[in-house]
């Protein structure tokens, strides 16, 4: 539609609106000036993760030696070779509900089996313990927790995380903390990285990260793991045979991202904060839609459970879907509905996107809401 030259507003960003900073793209003109454009160690280079583990030192107090570390193409393509290393067919992996997109679908090509847990979605879908507890099985391998999360924006407490860690470490399981939204938090929330709860927690945990949201280098592609040397080494046997090392000017240029001090990722939030907080109280104010405030990432999880079965036009809006579907023919506004995260009554809304876009697309919203009987 956008083709065509229609005035579609998107909510569908999953990636920051800014430009990689120009410290960073620096640092890759200078590499490739320097022709430094040859395969790099599979792992990525020592340098970078020499950077990686001080990072894990400085910033979450946990401490990792170049061996724990590997380097690969985007925390998804880590994600899928911990999955690749870790499951055996039918082993269960445990995904909390609403979930990033990709989780169930990345255990499914390691021959894994998805089972889902809800979250509270009357406490800012916070984690519950009990159910998860409920869930393992002696089949169970993993759970998979990210905090701050996509696509609620929930930060999970540092006392539930850690009774949902110990809890896996007596089971015997994994551990996968997705914690690439790390440096995306508002206000006093404070983020957690689960490894550095105790020693006995971070031998059972793979912590993910990544490049992509804190840099604005979604498009770059470095992800990168930590944890048990076991694992890890499993993980460069499957790179190392699939891909290869990363990008090697990425990598490059990730070394001074993570290295250099810049203001970049407050300005960043800055911008956001004010983002999220006009998008919260919009939503909050228009009838029969409701939203909890997140705490971090850049989505709003947006409640239309009281607009179900009500109809546009005549059509039944009987799922989040069917509200996406009406919602872009009619007011040419682009979301994503609640069922792809295993959601339903739910439609996400990132606030990725410039201001003067977010006020336009919310007042389509308002009209198509206002319009429903
Ligand atoms: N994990 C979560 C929760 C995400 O939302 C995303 C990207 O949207 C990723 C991982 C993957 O990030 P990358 O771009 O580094 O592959």
């Amino acid at each position: 539609m956008k083709a065509e030259g229609l005035d579609v507003v998107g909510f569908g960003a999953g990636e920051p609106d800014f430009d990689t900073p120009c410290y960073i793209v620096k640092a890759a003109n200078e590499a490739l000036k320097k022709g430094l454009t040859k395969y790099t160690p599979v792992s990525g280079t020592i340098e970078l993760k020499n950077v990686i583990a001080a990072k894990l030192n400085r910033d979450n107090f946990v401490d990792y030696s170049i061996d724990e570390i590997i380097v690969s193409n985007g925390a998804k393509h880590t994600l899928h070779n911990v999955f690749q290393a870790i499951l055996n067919p039918g082993d269960e992996v445990i995904i909390l509900k609403p979930y990033w997109l990709s989780y169930p679908e990345l255990v499914k090509m390691a021959y894994g089996v998805p089972i889902f847990v809800d979250t509270d979605k009357e406490k800012g879908f916070n984690i519950v313990v009990s159910a998860i507890e409920k869930a393992i099985t002696p089949k169970t391998k993993a759970i998979i927790i990210n905090s701050p999360n996509n696509p609620t924006g929930a930060v999970y407490p540092e006392q539930t995380l850690r009774e949902m860690a110990e809890l896996a470490t007596e089971k015997g399981l994994y551990i996968i903390s997705d914690e690439i939204y790390e440096k995306i938090i508002y206000g006093d929330q404070e983020h957690t990285c689960v490894a550095g709860l105790s020693q006995d927690i971070k031998n059972h945990t793979i912590t993910v990260n990544g490049l992509s949201k804190a840099y604005a280098m979604t498009g770059w592609r470095i992800g990168y793991a930590a944890g048990p040397r076991d694992v890890i080494k499993t993980m460069c046997n499957i790179q190392s045979h699939s891909t290869s090392n990363p990008n090697s000017i990425a990598q490059y240029a990730s070394v001074a991202a993570l290295s250099m001090n810049s203001d970049f990722i407050s300005k960043m939030n800055t911008e956001l904060n004010k983002r999220r907080l006009y998008m919260v109280n919009t939503v909050n104010s228009i009838d029969n839609l409701s939203c909890s405030i997140p705490c971090g990432a850049f989505y709003v999880m947006v409640n239309i459970r009281d607009i179900i079965n009500k109809k546009h036009n005549g059509k039944i809006i009987d799922s989040s879907l069917t509200f996406a579907k009406e919602l872009l023919n009619a007011k040419m506004v682009t979301l994503v509905p609640g069922e792809a995260f295993g959601m339903e009554g739910f439609v996400r809304l990132s606030y990725a996107v410039a201001q003067e876009n977010i006020e336009k697309g919310l007042s389509r919203i308002e009209d198509f809401v206002g319009e429903l009987k």
